[in-house]
């Protein structure tokens, strides 16, 4: 199955509530998201066994790879349940978590056992000070390392660090991330600030490019690249010269790779998108709860991706005004 540029379906990212604990400012500004903001009422998120159902559908035709996301995931209850349920569906090989680890401590071990084969934890500074100017909830530092431990000793390894890198905000602790996750063994990730959403204020001035990332590290520590582990994969991968280990850049402003882009979101609220940059969704939920049979929901995925041309990445040094869009917090990255 391929879409209107050839490119095929091989990855789903659920997220599976828009709720979060915290408020990083390029996400959930507070001004938006706010006590009376309206998250999605208990009655309209996908239960466990529609979500499974979705999911092997989409192996069905052609996904192996899940990501569960949110908002923060370990907000939803009982969430290695559904680990365990997705780990039975034939066809899917890996499945991995993205979380701001303010609850990983507690949950590594049941995800792991459960069938969870690797984690992402957002991490954007060592420091409090500016890790509470990015989460905007004061949440500690030592706590989210401390999740990261948890899940390596869990056996989630290696564990991914992604750091969100914005201007003026966090860029000044670039290679002292670099240097605590040097030789630990997990994978430090930068990201370039995205235009995700309509809330965050984004600039292209608070874009640190992903060149810049890497001429900082590596005028610390030498850096040469390393070949990508598959097709289509995301982050450019570079290793330290000295062995201490590896590192990635995410620089989906700056180099965009919507060519080899093969994943496709589902909302907590059961809507299909082609793309993190989408105006709308394609809902599934409406014809999963008025009975639809499983070849229905099919032609309705396949016919959703065959339809697909996004490549919004690559457009966007042409755009010149803003397009609705959905928020990151509610389709999850
Ligand atoms: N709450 C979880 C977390 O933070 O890992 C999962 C959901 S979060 C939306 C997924 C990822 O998107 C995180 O790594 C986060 O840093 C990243 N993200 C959110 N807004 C972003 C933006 N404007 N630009 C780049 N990355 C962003
Ligand atoms: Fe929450 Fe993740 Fe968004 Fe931060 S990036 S506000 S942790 S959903
Ligand atoms: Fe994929 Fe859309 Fe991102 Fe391009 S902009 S890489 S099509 S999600």
């Amino acid at each position: 199955m391929l879409d209107t540029r050839a490119r095929p379906l091989h990855d789903l990212r659920i997220s599976v509530t828009d709720r979060c604990n915290f408020r990083c400012t390029y996400c959930m500004p507070k001004t938006i998201f706010g006590r009376d903001f309206a998250f999605l009422p208990r009655s309209e998120l996908l239960s466990f066994e529609e979500i499974t159902r979705l999911a092997r559908l989409f192996a069905d035709e052609g996904v192996s790879k899940l990501r569960l996301t949110g908002g923060e995931p370990l907000l939803r209850k009982d969430l290695d349940q559904l680990v365990a349920m997705l780990a039975t569906v034939e066809g899917i090989d890996d499945i991995a978590l993205t979380t701001n680890g303010s609850a990983l401590a507690a949950h590594a071990d049941r995800l792991r056992r459960a069938g969870l084969r690797r984690v992402s934890v957002s991490l954007d500074a060592l420091d409090d000070d500016t890790f509470a100017a990015m989460n905007d909830v004061a949440f500690p530092v030592s706590r989210v390392l401390t999740g990261i431990d948890a899940a390596a000793r869990a056996g989630l390894r290696p564990v991914k660090v992604n750091m969100v890198v914005k201007r003026g905000v966090n860029d000044a602790r670039i290679v002292e991330m670099a240097d605590h996750f040097r030789g630990s063994g997990h994978i430090l990730r930068f990201i370039e600030y995205m235009d995700v959403g309509t809330t965050n204020g984004w600039r292209m001035d608070d874009v640190v490019p992903a060149a810049e990332i890497l001429a900082r590290i590596d005028a610390r520590w030498p850096i040469e690249p390393v070949d990508p582990s598959y097709a289509g994969e995301v982050a450019s991968r570079y290793r330290y010269r000295d062995g201490a280990g590896e590192i990635g850049v995410i620089a989906s402003v700056t180099q965009p790779f919507c060519g080899g882009c093969t994943r496709v979101r589902l909302s907590a609220d059961g809507k299909l998108y082609t793309c993190l940059f989408a105006a709308r969704g394609h809902d599934l939920r409406g014809p999963l709860r008025q009975g639809a049979t499983d070849a229905e929901l099919r032609t309705l995925i396949r016919s959703t991706w065959e339809r697909r041309a996004d490549r919004y990445s690559e457009l966007r040094r042409a755009r010149t005004e803003r397009t609705p869009r959905i928020e990151m917090s509610y389709i999850g990255g």
